[in-house]
């Protein structure tokens, strides 16, 4: 999973989703309601966001995961996403996620800011209780006192929620280090300990990025990545299969 942090523009996520597409990512993410700290941040583009991004996938073959904030979101979400993202924010907003218990689309589960592994997944529990089967779950790090990084990424919730769960677990290097020099290598740390999947910032213009620019790899980073996970993941016996390569079959 792959793409900018936010949709910024029509021109921005298609040419984003292009380049992420032919480095072998299968699943386009964007946000475009955005959890921002500060109210004077850009808060993402809304529902014309979530209509760029579903553009933007439907041209090169990828599904949609973006966040989701608010249970009023739901139709829109039903409509033009494909997996629906809860962010760590809201891992433990328990009428989220009843709500979404009652949907039937996968949701991405981040792992609260403070949560532990129990709390996050009994938040899981609020999901399946209601009915929603289709979790997936995905470690973002989370606050410790350490400050040379944004998070304190866990890869070691990787082997524990595989021991306690049959939830399949990505992992986000990205918002896990808040560092772009730092999302390659915990990448590659997350796919050898199992994860099964990743979900990685990438911009094409850091830089100028209205949120999360200094995490986002450049598109050269994320392909160099793509290229080393492969062998990773063949060296421990699994795959990492493409849409490109699934069209060519
Ligand atoms: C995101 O993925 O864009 C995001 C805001 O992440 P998190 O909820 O993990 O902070
Ligand atoms: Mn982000």
């Amino acid at each position: 999973m792959a793409g900018p942090c936010s949709v910024e523009s029509r021109e921005q996520v298609r040419e984003i989703a292009s380049g992420v597409r032919e480095m072998g990512a299968s699943i386009l993410r964007g946000g475009a309601f955005k959890p921002r700290s500060s109210p004077y941040s850009f808060q993402g583009l809304g529902e014309q966001g979530l209509k760029f991004l579903r553009e933007a996938a439907d041209e090169n073959g990828l599904l949609v995961v973006t966040e989701i904030m608010d249970s009023k979101q739901i139709p829109m979400f039903l409509e033009l996403v494909d997996i629906l993202q809860v962010g760590a924010r809201n891992c433990q907003n328990f009428s989220l996620l009843k709500e979404l218990g009652r949907v039937d689309k996968p949701v991405l589960l981040k792992r609260g800011l403070s949560a532990t592994i129990e709390e996050w997944l009994l938040a899981a529990e609020y999901l399946m209780v209601g009915g929603n089967h289709q979790v997936i779950l995905c470690e973002r790090g989370i606050r410790t006192f350490e400050k040379y990084t944004r998070n304190t990424l866990d890869l070691s919730a990787i082997p524990i929620v595989e021991k306690l769960s049959h939830l399949p677990i990505v992992v986000d290097p990205s918002h896990g280090t808040g560092r772009r020099d730092k999302v390659v290598p915990m990448a590659r740390a997350a796919v050898a300990a199992g994860a099964d999947g990743l979900l990685i910032e990438v911009h094409n213009a850091p830089d100028k990025a209205l949120c999360d620019g200094a995490q986002s790899l450049l598109p050269e980073q994320f392909q160099k990545l793509m290229e080393e996970i492969r062998i990773i993941a063949t060296a421990l016996g699994r795959s990492v299969t493409s849409p490109v390569e699934r069209a060519a079959r």
